[in-house]
């Protein structure tokens, strides 16, 4: 579905991004993951390697709080594969504090990497996007940009803004055959869940119609689809892979 596809994953090292990378490679594109420590990076390659030693995978840990950092590592991905048509920011982070003991530092923290990284990432990919005739951006929201949730407002806060980025810039980019959507996914199986308690998980299956927690792969596919040409013709979508759960 991706043949000769180039990509950009952010947060690619682990979890839900490292699905999506995963997916695109088995789709035929060649991969450019980004995490936030090199030595991150080079495990997650390793461990791709060792599934296929013919995936066109490499990767950067470029630091997304710069735009100057960002556009330099996006130029040297356009210089090695002279195009990118896929940019999927992934990267987020969260904390659950109530208001009451929430330090706005950290407040700071996640808009900064949940939304402003997204803008930089976006504005530099977009103009060499734009260079060869269009291209895909991709966003990671999450359920809770639709209902909010009770504590750790930062995060719901950032991914209702980062909802807001994407229809805005699937407005302002269509003109430039470059589509923007993101994948809104619910409670999902990832290595830090592992660490969660069954009797904290079943009480939240329990509220799932669909009866379980999401898998890192249901939210990889979606992404598969709409990176590729079959979703042509969507753009500004905000989609649900939640197992129609609510917080
Ligand atoms: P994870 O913590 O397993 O992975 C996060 C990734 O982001 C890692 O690759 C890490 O290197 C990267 N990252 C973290 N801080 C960074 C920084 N400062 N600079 C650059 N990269 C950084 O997370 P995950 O659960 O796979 O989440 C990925 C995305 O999915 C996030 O945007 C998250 O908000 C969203 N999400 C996750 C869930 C879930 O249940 N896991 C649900 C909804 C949305």
């Amino acid at each position: 579905m991706l043949k000769g596809k180039v990509a950009v994953v952010t947060g690619g090292t682990r979890g839900i991004g490292y699905a999506i990378v995963k997916k695109f490679l088995e789709n035929g594109a060649s991969v450019v993951l980004w995490g936030s420590r090199q030595e991150t990076v080079d495990r997650a390659l390793e461990r791709l390697r060792q599934d296929n030693p013919d995936w066109q995978v490499t990767g950067m840990a470029p630091d997304l709080g710069s735009y100057e950092e960002v556009a330099r590592a996006l130029d040297s991905v356009k210089k090695k594969y002279g195009k990118i048509d896929i940019m999927v920011n992934n990267a987020g982070i969260s904390a659950r504090d109530s208001l009451y003991d929430y330090n706005p530092e950290d407040f700071d923290r996640i808009m900064d990497l949940n939304v402003n990284s997204v803008f930089r990432c976006s504005k530099a990919a977009a103009a060499i996007m734009r260079e060869h005739g269009g291209g895909v951006i991709l966003n990671t929201s999450s359920m809770v940009s639709f209902y909010g949730q009770p504590a750790g407002s930062g995060y719901p806060a950032s991914k209702f803004a980062l909802n807001g980025l994407t229809k805005s810039l699937a407005r302002e980019l269509g003109r430039d055959h470059i589509r923007v959507n993101a994948v809104a996914p619910g409670v999902t199986r990832t290595d830090m869940m592992e660490a969660v308690p069954q009797e904290v998980i079943e009480p939240i299956v329990r509220t799932i119609p669909l009866g379980r927690l999401g898998e890192a792969e249901d939210i990889a596919n979606a992404f598969l689809f709409l990176a590729s040409d079959m979703a042509s013709y969507i753009t500004g979508a905000i989609i649900p892979v939640d197992g129609a759960a609510m917080t």
